[in-house]
């Protein structure tokens, strides 16, 4: 095979999304990994929530959270589009319910939060909340809505872009990168696979989530430190006709964080755990246990739905939470990783970064605080 534009190390929701952009704007671009989609972009949750997720310290983080939120509903047509299937984005807003005084007290500055940020949610008595899910617990004492927190099945995103991506011309080669190959001048010119052969590119992209750290070859003082962060989250089945919420579902009980996701196909979601253990990816029977006790205080209708599957999954993370993307120190290795909780969210806004990064060698303006050097 001559020599490509750029392969892809890792078919997760970033690295299908930077390849279908840049194969549909005419790169020769191969995306390589033995299991596309299925690592932490199967696991997901799909909140496409910056307003939920914000927090004062990472204000960066929730604009450029922002910044991609609003490329989504384009960015779903246009994958539809490509892909010839429906992905359905769900606008209904999510509701961050408190049970106590103290979780009132953290809702409050969490408000607080938004005031200061400019972002858009209002506090809802515990009547108004019922209101909107009558089926809420009656002991929740208010909540805070967050009209523009989305949600969308990120299973149906990454099987969508796979089929997006071959319709623009991009080639899925389904086995995994061993190792960088590099060339005379000590450039990266590609990678090894597992099997020996050589895919020689232009640029090499690692967007290997969790494991964008490990592969063979990556210089040390050019690999940003990711690491990963297991989480166990759990898919129940509901009657599509009859689910028992629609909005998203956020609170705190127990003294554990859980969140309820519905979809219009019947699923339910109920995540998540947050865990340092290395790369295990068990699902341990206390984290089913405390997910199902604290989503059951919130929902108590779930009691009845089967569970239909439990996973544990591994989030890209990085000291400050934010994505790597662009150059690094070494030419021809660029890195899209580092999303940590919110991949599916930033998936539009990475594209659009790592397709300015392909085709001009710069970060554009809107994404350089989010350069691999940070970490130097
Ligand atoms: C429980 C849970 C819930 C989450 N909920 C949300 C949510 O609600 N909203 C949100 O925005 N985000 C959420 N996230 C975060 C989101 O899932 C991740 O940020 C996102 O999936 C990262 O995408 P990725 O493509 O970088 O990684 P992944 O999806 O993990 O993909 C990486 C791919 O790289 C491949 N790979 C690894 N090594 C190699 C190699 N050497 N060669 C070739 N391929 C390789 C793997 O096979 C894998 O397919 C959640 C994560 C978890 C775990």
């Amino acid at each position: 095979m001559s020599r490509l534009d750029a392969v892809i190390v890792g078919g997760g929701i970033i690295g299908l999304t930077v390849g279908w952009k840049a194969a549909a704007a005419g790169l020769r671009v191969v995306v390589c990994d033995p299991a596309p989609g299925r690592g932490a972009s199967w696991a997901a949750a799909g909140m496409l929530a910056p307003v939920t997720e914000a927090t004062a310290e990472e204000s960066e983080l929730t604009r450029v959270g922002l910044a991609s939120l609003t490329r989504w509903p384009r960015f779903a047509a246009d994958l539809a589009a490509d892909a010839g299937v429906d992905v359905e984005l769900r606008q209904d807003g999510t509701l961050q319910v408190a049970f106590d005084g103290d979780d009132r007290r953290a809702l409050d500055e969490l408000l607080a939060v938004h005031r200061r940020l400019g972002l858009d949610s209002q506090w809802r008595a515990s009547r108004q909340c019922r209101e909107l899910e009558p089926l809420l617990s009656p002991r929740i004492r208010g909540g805070l809505f967050a009209p523009g927190d989305w949600q969308i099945d990120p299973r149906v995103v990454v099987t969508a872009l796979i089929r997006a991506f071959a319709n623009r011309g991009g080639r899925l080669c389904r086995s995994s990168a061993r190792r960088l190959h590099f060339d005379a001048r000590n450039s990266v010119g590609g990678v090894e696979l597992a099997g020996g052969q050589v895919l020689a590119a232009g640029a090499v992209v690692i967007a290997a989530g969790a494991h964008s750290a490990v592969l063979g070859g990556l210089p040390p003082e050019a690999t940003p430190p990711v690491r990963p962060i297991k989480g166990e989250i759990l898919r129940l089945r509901a009657d599509p006709e009859d689910l028992p919420f629609t909005r998203t579902i956020r609170g705190t009980a127990r003294g554990r964080s859980v969140y309820l996701v519905a979809r219009s196909s019947g699923e339910v979601v109920v995540g998540a755990t947050m865990q340092e253990a290395g790369f295990d990816t068990t699902v341990r029977s206390g984290a089913v246990h405390d997910l199902l006790h604290a989503a059951i205080d919130l929902v108590p209708a779930i009691e009845e739905l089967p569970i239909e599957e439990t996973l544990a999954a591994l989030r890209p993370g990085t000291p400050d939470n934010a994505p790597v993307l662009g150059p690094s120190s070494t030419p021809g290795l660029l890195f899209a990783t580092g999303h940590h909780r919110n991949g599916v969210l930033l998936a539009p806004f990475t594209a659009d970064a790592m397709l300015e990064v392909l085709t001009t060698g710069a970060l554009p303006a809107e994404a350089a605080s989010l350069g691999a050097g940070r970490f130097r």
